[in-house]
């Protein structure tokens, strides 16, 4: 399984649909089963899902969101 910082550093091209489809897989399933990450940090998650998958492609979640994840993470 990925570490936490690679779930969090890929986390933004996750949400974007541009990690490959290996990568993909392994940050899903990190967010699936990871007890640090998924519980913290699932609101943040469904927020910024949320965002992509209602807003508009030139209007990416915003950047200082997953910034802040990194910080809150610690990475
Ligand atoms: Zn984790």
């Amino acid at each position: 399984m990925i570490s936490c910082r690679d779930a969090i550093e890929r986390l933004w091209d996750y949400l974007d649909g541009e990690l490959s489809p290996a990568d993909t897989e392994a940050v899903a399933a990190h967010l699936a089963e990871c007890a640090r990450c998924y519980p913290q940090y699932r609101f943040e998650f469904a927020f910024l899902e949320l965002l992509v998958r209602n807003g508009e492609r030139m209007s990416p979640p915003p950047r200082e969101t997953v910034d802040r994840l990194r910080r809150l993470i610690g990475v």
